[in-house]
């Protein structure tokens, strides 16, 4: 059976522009489509629908029309205008951009509604609500501000007290007003339209629909259970109506009442589907009868109880086909330097800044996946996390592999790959692609990204990129390059590099989707195709072999960190301390990097000779990281706490905060120059220093790699 996928993320309010947390849900989604579509089923492509729509319904765009002047229809028409520079920006390949202010999306409403109403959900009740007299209009609690009823703070909007913290009703507010004219609200009665949440069916049904099996992530379940209450006591009935004036779809049968705004807007995501289907000759009925059709939603934890109560209900009490299909994925939000974004603390990241800074963004789709788990969990993005992460996988451990050896192609080959491999090739192909205990590593990605667990399928990804590279570090093609006689080594050993580079291509192009088409273009590929990857077949290497391949063009640049400090809003007054007493750690760096005489074969020049009581005037010992831990205000740094063996702990810092993280590196052994003079720095006294190794070109290869013994070593042996 073929898969047949029908994928939606949240739909964006359309009062303002996308922010960073947007397209970081946009990402997760579009990595999962395309890795789908890379996928057959037997003989057959899998089908993918990916569609989405602003979400233009109710007061607030309503009142933000009005202050412009112009119709709520061409207040939203301005914003989906202004869409598509960040969905192409970010390569957010949806099929179908729509929108709830739709005539498919009315019928679809109404309809869902109707079946409501026959079924006995739907109830109606008279109750009191404020009204604005001067404007003639219904107020929602957030349009009613006043005093605190507790602590008398001013200005505090009807729902709850942003000072103290105080949830109260807008009645209890003192003094209150209409935000809109200022006068003082009536209570005034009206009829308004009830879904019946309470009804014993709608518990029986939703603790059923909540424990099947693979419908939602483990701890929603949980969520949702507590919701729910033992015997669903907990739900109450939900007011779905709304008075005129409110941009909304008209509820059946009753003048002057619409649907509030969270009835209509998960129906979106169908009205989005069927227009699609509509364009696209598809019948949309059938497909969401079809057994094979499964609907996956993205969505954040802010927004679950809409989604995983009111929306199931609605959909199987209306006996929508969709209700059987639907899997939720929920994840957490982003936070910048592990707080939430704010724009007046200046740590939001704006999207369109981003791109207009030059930023790549595929770097931010690759951190973002880097980072993205199945889980529940708030993703922090760190500027000096994000410039390491790209520079040291993208450029160090990726890209480099094609600059290092396509050259050689075009130079001595006239762009023609070699058309057999030799055993050591090959047996450096399955070690690359096959794990020790014989399983293909393209099927455990595979599931990795399936089970949107983009993390581990990228960490597994660069296993295969490190293995390559040590492949290229041992064969050296530069060396091979200088003597004819070895033309044919040169041969093997980079066209071996390009067949594992692509495959890191094909299995890296779900989140690089841009990098992926270049590739594509460069090797001469119809396409990237995920049964490419597979060892057992041939398919590795077979299509790759004798093939002529076009030049190589830089594929990627790395991260400057100076992006990065224009990246981020100009910081608050406040925040200026910081920024000063950052500046002179980063002029000792610009300074730190010295000029340094390079060997043929790209390595720092042998420093002049010495004598071995040159070299014992160095004490170098074992020493056991006993703890680790990041250094407040800088962006180098470790503390390390050392066990040499002397009965006492040494205190270290080393710059290596950019390759590991300090839990890493906690009860590891490492090599400490134990004579050095203690140094007196910033962030306290350094007794000591851990060695480490680096490359001469810190452009091509910015990682830092520290000592760890063989098994055996203690903790105060000496080397020698
Ligand atoms: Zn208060």
């Amino acid at each position: 059976m073929t898969r047949k996928l029908f994928v939606t993320t949240a739909l964006p309010y359309a009062n303002a522009a996308f922010h960073i947390g947007h397209m970081m849900e946009y990402i997760q989604a579009d990595i999962w489509v395309r890795y789908q579509r890379m996928q057959r089923d037997g003989d057959a492509q899998r089908e993918v629908h990916f569609v989405g729509a602003d979400d233009t319904h109710g007061t607030p765009i309503m009142i933000a029309a009005e202050k412009e002047g112009i119709t709520p229809q061409e207040f939203v028409a301005k914003i989906a205008a202004g869409r598509a520079q960040y969905l192409d920006g970010f390569h957010i390949a949806f099929d179908n951009w729509y929108s709830t202010d739709s005539p498919e999306n009315v019928e679809l409403s109404q309809g869902i509604y109707r079946k409501l109403r026959d079924t006995g959900l739907i109830s109606t009740k008279v109750v009191d609500r404020f009204f604005d007299p001067v404007k003639g209009m219904f107020l929602a609690d957030r349009n009613i501000k006043g005093e605190c009823p507790k602590c008398g703070a001013k200005d505090q909007y009807g729902d709850n007290c942003e000072v103290c913290g105080a949830a109260y009703q807008p009645t209890e507010l003192v003094n209150p007003f209409s935000v809109f004219t200022g006068s003082t609200p009536i209570l005034k009665p009206s009829e308004q339209y009830f879904f019946k949440l309470s009804d014993p069916r709608c518990f029986q049904f939703l603790r059923d629909w909540l424990n099947t099996p693979g419908r939602l992530q483990p701890e929603m379940v949980n969520k949702v259970s507590e919701w729910l209450g033992e015997a669903g006591e907990k739900l109450a009935d939900w007011d779905i109506s709304r008075d005129a004036p409110y941009f909304g779809i008209p509820i059946p049968d009753a003048p002057g009442k619409f649907f509030y705004v969270w009835l209509d807007a998960p129906v979106g995501y169908l009205a989005s589907l069927k227009n699609y289907c509509e364009k696209k000759g598809m019948d949309f009925n059938a497909l969401l009868n079809d057994p094979a059709t499964e609907q996956i939603h993205f969505i954040g934890k802010d927004i679950v109880s809409f989604h995983l109560l009111f929306w199931p209900a609605m959909l199987k009490f209306a006996d929508h086909p969709v209700i059987d299909k639907l899997k939720v994925n929920v994840h957490g939000h982003l936070t910048v330097n592990n707080e939430k974004m704010s724009k007046s603390r200046g740590t939001g990241i704006s999207p369109l800044r981003y791109l207009n800074l030059g930023m790549n963004p595929e770097w931010l789709r690759y951190y973002i996946a880097f980072k993205l788990n199945s889980k529940v969990e708030d993703l922090d993005f760190t500027g000096e996390d994000f410039v390491a992460r790209v520079n040291s996988d993208l450029i160090g451990k990726y890209v480099n592999i094609a600059s290092r050896c396509a050259g050689f192609i075009t130079k001595k080959f006239d762009g023609k790959l070699a058309s057999s491999l030799s055993d050591n090739a090959q047996a450096w192909i399955k070690r690359a692609l096959v794990t020790d205990a014989g399983a293909e590593r393209q099927a455990s990605i595979a599931a990795h990204f399936e089970a949107r667990e983009f993390g581990k399928a990228l960490r597994e990804i660069m296993e295969v990129a490190d293995i390559t590279n040590q492949y290229v570090d041992d064969n050296k093609p530069w060396v091979l390059a200088k003597d004819e006689a070895k033309l044919a080594e040169l041969h093997d050993v980079c066209t071996t590099a390009l067949i594992l580079f692509r495959q890191l291509t094909i299995m890296l192009s779900p989140v690089l989707p841009g990098v992926a088409a270049n590739v594509r273009k460069f090797l001469n590929d119809a396409q990237l195709v995920w049964a490419d990857t597979e060892v057992s077949t041939g398919a590795v290497w077979n299509t790759m072999l004798g093939r002529t391949i076009g030049a190589y063009d830089h594929l990627m640049k790395r991260v400057e960190p100076k992006m990065i400090d224009d990246l981020f809003d100009a910081p608050a007054p406040a925040a200026a301390g910081a920024v000063a007493a950052a500046k002179p750690e980063k002029a000792a760096k610009a300074k730190a990097a010295p000029a340094v005489a390079v060997t043929e074969t790209g390595i720092e020049v042998i420093a002049p000779e010495i004598s071995v009581d040159d070299f014992f005037k160095v004490d170098l010992r074992i020493a056991k990281i006993v703890n680790c831990e990041h250094v407040e205000g800088s962006d180098k740094l470790l503390r390390l706490t050392l066990d040499a063996g002397e009965g006492r702990m040494r205190n270290v810092f080393s710059g290596i905060k950019s390759m590991y993280q300090p839990e890493d590196l906690i009860g590891k052994l490492t090599v400490l120059v134990a004579n050095l003079a203690p140094r007196k720095m910033k962030f306290g006294i350094s007794e000591g220093m851990v060695m480490a190794a680096s490359a001469v070109d810190e452009k091509a290869n910015p990682g830092i790699y520290i000592l760890n013994p063989w098994p055996g070593a203690t903790p105060g042996m000496r080397i020698s």
